[in-house]
C-alpha cells in the first residue's frame, strides 16, 4: 500500500534526528517533526561517554563536533568522599577524548546530517495523534503545525523519538517492563573561569555534583540530591547550590567560587526510570521514549545515539521485509535491553542516594565496564552502507 512517507519520526534531538539521518542514508524518504524550534536548548547536562563520541565518530560526524570549539576532555576526576581518582583517556576503540557539547550545537549538527541526509524536518510541530486501524497497528500520524491545522501524515512505519513524556508511546499504550519514581532533584548552570581539567563527577553521601567544561569557555556545574530536599533549593538557589558543592568537598566549592555564574540554574525536580517495549505493529520508541534512566550516570546522549542506531537498523530491516518485520525490531528490544540492564540499574542506585562512598565507587566501576562492552559491541557492528565511514 503507498504511503506519503516511509518512516515519520517524531522528535527530531539526539534519538530522532540521528535515527531519522540514520534511514535517510538508506534512502528511505523520512519525515521528522518536532513541536519545538530547533535548534533550540533543552534541559540537560551533556557530558558524553566514550559510547557517545564513538558513535559520532562512526557517522562521520565527530569533526563537525570539534570544528565547532568543543573542548576535547582527556581526564575525568570521579570524587568518592574526600578520596579522587584521576583518570587518564587512553586511546581506545580510535578515541582519545571525551566531550561536552552543549545540547543546542550538538542537536543542530544531527539535525542538519538529517537534512543533508534527505530527511524533510517540520519544526514547532505537534504531533497530536496516531493513525491507527481496529487492531492497533500504526499507519501515520496526525500532527498541528504552527497554523493550528490538523494534518494525516501516513508511513510504513512511526518511530517515537519524543523523550520521557513520550506522547507516541502513551498513544501505542508501549508496557513498561522496569521502572523506578523520581529521586533524584539536579540543578545546573555554565560558569565562566571555573579551573577545569576534565571532568569532574563527585559523589558524597547525600550529593552528586561536578564540572564539565563545554562550548565558549564555559564549565557546566551541577549538583544534586534526594528530591525530597527540593524546597532549600527554591528558597535561596545560589546558597543552597553552593551549600551542595561544600558538601561535595572544600576543593569543588573552591573551585565553584573561582568562577562565575553568567546563566540562571535550570534542572529537574527529578526524572521517572523506566524500560519500555520498543516495539509493535508499524511503530518503534528510541532514546528516551522507550528507556529512561536518570541522567546521575551521564549516559541518557550515549544510550540515544547507540539506540538510533539499532532502532533505524531494525526499522530498515522490517521496511525491506515486512513479514519479518517482527523478528527485526524484537531483536532490537532484545540487544537494546542487553546494552542497557546494567546502566539503568546502577543509574537507579545511584539516584537514590542511598549508598556511601565505598559503594558508589564500586557502582561506578559498574557503569565503565558497561560502557566498555558497549563500545566493543558497537565496534563489532558489521559496516552498513556508507553510514559508517569514520571521520
Ligand atoms: C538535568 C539533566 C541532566 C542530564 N545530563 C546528561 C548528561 O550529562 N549526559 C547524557 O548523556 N545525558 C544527560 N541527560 C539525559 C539526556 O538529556 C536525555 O537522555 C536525552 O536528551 C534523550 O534524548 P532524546 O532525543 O531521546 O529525547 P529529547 O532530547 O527529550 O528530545 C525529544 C524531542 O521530542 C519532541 N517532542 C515531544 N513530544 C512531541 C510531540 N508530541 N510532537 C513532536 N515532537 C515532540 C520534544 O520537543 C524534543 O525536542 C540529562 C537529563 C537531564 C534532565
Amino acid at each position: 500500500m503507498s504511503r506519503d512517507v516511509d518512516v515519520v519520526v517524531v522528535g527530531g534531538r539526539v534519538a530522532g534526528a540521528s535515527t531519522a539521518m540514520l534511514l535517510a542514508r538508506q534512502g528511505h524518504r523520512v519525515l521528522a517533526l518536532d513541536r519545538a524550534a530547533l535548534p533550540s536548548d533543552t534541559v540537560s547536562t551533556h557530558a558524553l561517554l566514550r559510547s557517545g563520541v564513538l558513535q559520532l565518530r562512526r557517522w562521520g560526524l565527530l569533526d563537525r563536533v570539534v570544528d565547532a570549539g568543543t573542548p576535547p576532555v582527556r581526564a575525568v576526576t570521579l570524587g568518592f568522599g574526600d578520596q579522587r581518582v584521576s583518570i587518564e583517556i587512553r586511546l581506545e576503540n580510535g578515541i582519545d577524548f571525551l566531550m561536552a557539547p552543549r545540547r543546542v550545537l550538538l542537536d543542530r549538527i544531527l539535525l542538519d546530517a538529517a537534512i543533508d541526509s534527505g530527511v524533510v524536518f517540520r519544526g514547532s510541530t505537534r504531533v497530536v495523534d496516531l493513525i491507527q486501524d481496529r487492531r492497533g497497528s500504526v499507519h501515520g500520524v496526525l500532527f498541528e503545525g504552527e497554523d493550528g491545522a490538523v494534518e494525516p501524515v501516513t508511513a510504513h512505519m512511526v518511530v517515537g523519538a519524543d523523550g520521557v513524556w513520550s506522547r507516541t508511546a502513551a498513544l501505542v499504550e508501549a508496557v513498561t517492563h522496569k521502572s523506578h519514581r523520581p529521586t533524584n532533584a539536579v540543578h545546573y548552570a555554565y560558569y565562566r573561569g571555573v579551573p577545569a581539567d576534565g571532568f569532574w563527577f563527585q559523589f558524597t553521601p547525600g550529593v552528586n555534583a561536578g564540572i564539565i567544561p563545554t562550548n565558549d569557555g564555559l564549565c557546566c556545574v551541577f549538583a544534586g540530591r534526594e528530591r525530597s530536599r527540593l524546597a532549600d533549593f527554591k528558597v535561596d538557589p545560589e546558597a543552597e547550590f553552593e551549600h551542595l558543592l561544600g558538601i561535595g568537598g572544600s576543593d569543588l566549592l573552591s573551585a565553584g567560587r573561582e568562577g562565575r555564574r553568567v546563566t540562571p540554574f535550570r534542572g529537574t525536580p527529578g526524572l521517572p526510570g523506566f524500560i519500555r517495549r520498543p516495539w509493535g505493529k508499524g511503530w518503534a520508541l528510541v532514546g528516551d521514549a522507550g528507556y529512561t534512566k536518570d541522567p546521575i550516570s551521564a549516559h541518557g546522549i550515549s544510550d540515544a545515539l547507540r539506540d538510533a542506531e539499532l532502532c533505524a537498523r531494525a526499522v530498515d530491516a522490517a521496511l525491506a521485509d515486512p513479514r519479518d518485520a517482527e523478528g527485526a525490531l524484537r531483536a532490537y528490544e532484545e540487544q537494546r535491553n542487553t546494552l542497557s540492564s546494567r546502566m539503568f540499574s546502577e543509574s537507579a542506585a545511584l539516584a537514590s542516594y542511598r549508598w556511601d562512598a565505598e559503594e558508589a565507587s564500586a557502582r561506578m566501576r559498574v557503569i565503565s565496564d558497561t560502557v566498555r562492552d558497549e563500545c566493543a559491541f558497537l565496534e563489532s557492528l558489521p559496516a552498513w552502507g556508507p553510514v559508517l565511514s569514520v571521520a
